[in-house]
């Protein structure tokens, strides 16, 4: 991909829809709707602060110690039956995904949301390869039929109202129009359930990779997961490496707390531990189970010393409500699969740096999202930290160098300063910086005196 196309998409898809309404009503409505369940959700902790405290020490001791942590969990899932594989990348994850297709003989899939499966497009590889596909998540349903991806990494289908829903399904499947969200949701579990008897395989991700009992946890309000857990024969988790936690007893912090930030929920309806296949005189689960630890661009994160602290995300979204980039161009204008502040610190690194690097100059450096975030990522220094990584490695262009270079001769140079007067000079700076500045933004004006000719007016009197 050439990096100034992907840019130049970003920057017009961003403009088109910073401007559209229709898509900022239905995005603060959703939000609103958050913010509000999140403050009471926060209400039931003593001390929040604590907990968050925590929770971010403890992933990132992870991210420090994963060689460690990893082989653990490995060492204890297979104990259990339950086959680890090790992928660099999504190529390797999708291959060895697509031999255990071919061992099992698998026809059809079902599928929970999970955001590692986008980010190798394992849904593409799966239909090509002749295996019916069905996302059993409500959210991902609805992006999976109007063949979109999804728009955020917890709410996928937030930019949607229920009338857009309404109307997709009428044309989709010929529902009655104008249904409601109940009738809508009582559809689609019809619709799944008979997916689900006859599905070969479950897909899901893993909220958690715990260590100590070699199991994955996985989170959930629908009990989607829990069925493509339980029915398919065939169990494959697919999951970052930076997922591991030491302990089944840190859930009881990390639980509430992806709960809370993630949907302001005190906890979340189903919550599922998973440590292998079903064992002898078991009535569900699968006979097989795999989990796929994917890379893809981790370790390049977990080389750098500022930035690796990202691989702490426990994923909760909350840093993308809060943003006000990414509630005034949306989710899908990032093009990624991680948005908003998160995704701008983590992209570049997970896929190519000079390609994605322009996400983390697209912020206001507001810092917001550290305030929300329950394991206290400092998102807007690490984008700080992107940038200067940018710089370092010359991904500038021509014209931004000689902006900076040239402006700072002039600001130096005492004589330049009082050469002419503001106006001249303000017609100078808004040429020269025209394209580097941004059309959108004013440039900060210079006084028709300078500071040291003020200075020395004030000085005479
Ligand atoms: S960076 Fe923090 S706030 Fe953002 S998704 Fe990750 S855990 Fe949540």
């Amino acid at each position: 991909m050439n990096p100034s196309s992907v840019k130049k998409t970003f920057n017009k898809q961003a403009e088109k829809v910073a401007f559209d309404k229709a898509h900022r009503n239905k995005i603060n409505f959703n939000i609103s709707k958050y913010n509000k369940s999140v403050a009471e959700g926060k209400s039931i902790y003593k001390d929040i602060e604590l907990a968050r405290n925590r929770a971010g020490h403890i992933k990132y001791k992870m991210v420090s110690e994963l060689d460690k942590y990893l082989i653990e969990f490995e060492d204890n899932f297979e104990k259990n039956g339950g086959k680890v594989i090790w992928a660099r990348d999504a190529n390797e994850a999708l291959k060895e995904i697509l031999n255990i297709v071919k061992k099992h003989d698998i026809k059809s899939a079902v599928k929970s949301k999970s955001m590692t499966t986008e980010e190798i497009e394992l849904n593409e590889m799966l239909e090509k390869n002749g295996v019916e596909t069905l996302e059993s998540d409500l959210g991902e349903f609805i992006v999976q039929q109007a063949g979109e991806k999804p728009y955020h990494i917890v709410t996928p289908a937030m930019h949607m109202s229920k009338e857009d829903v309404a109307a997709l399904y009428h044309k989709k499947f010929q529902t009655e129009e104008n249904l409601s969200p109940e009738e809508l949701t009582l559809f689609t579990r019809k619709l799944l359930r008979e997916k689900f008897q006859k599905a070969d395989l479950g897909v899901t991700g893993a909220n958690f990779l715990i260590a100590d009992i070699g199991g994955i946890a996985v989170t959930e309000n629908e009990g989607n997961a829990i069925l493509s857990m339980s029915f398919p024969k065939v169990h494959i988790a697919i999951a970052g490496i930076e997922k591991i936690i030491p302990f089944v007893e840190d859930l009881d912090l990390y639980w509430p707390l992806l709960a809370t930030y993630g949907t302001g929920q005190p906890m979340t309806v189903y919550n599922s531990i998973i440590t292998g296949p079903k064992k002898n005189g078991e009535k569900d689960g699968p006979e097989n189970m795999y989990v796929v630890l994917l890379d893809e661009g981790r370790t390049n994160l977990l080389a750098l010393e500022r930035q690796r602290q990202a691989l702490s995300c426990i994923r909760c979204g909350a840093c993308l409500n809060v943003c006000p980039v990414y509630k005034n161009i949306g989710g899908h204008t990032y093009n990624t699969t991680y948005s908003g502040p998160i995704g701008a610190v983590i992209t570049p690194h997970l896929k190519d740096f000079n390609t994605y690097k322009h996400l983390s100059f697209a912020s206001s450096l507001c810092g917001k999202c550290i305030t929300v975030c329950p394991v206290k990522i400092p998102l807007h220094e690490l984008l700080l930290v992107n940038r200067n990584h940018a710089i370092k490695k010359g991904n500038y262009t021509f014209m931004e160098k000689q902006s900076i270079k040239w402006s700072t001769v002039g600001m130096k140079s005492r004589k330049m300063m009082n050469l002419t007067g503001g106006k001249m000079k303000n017609a100078l700076a808004g040429s020269f910086m025209k394209n580097t500045w941004g059309s959108r933004r004013d440039l900060p004006k210079f006084a028709n005196k300078s500071f040291n000719e003020q200075w020395k007016e004030k000085d005479k009197e």
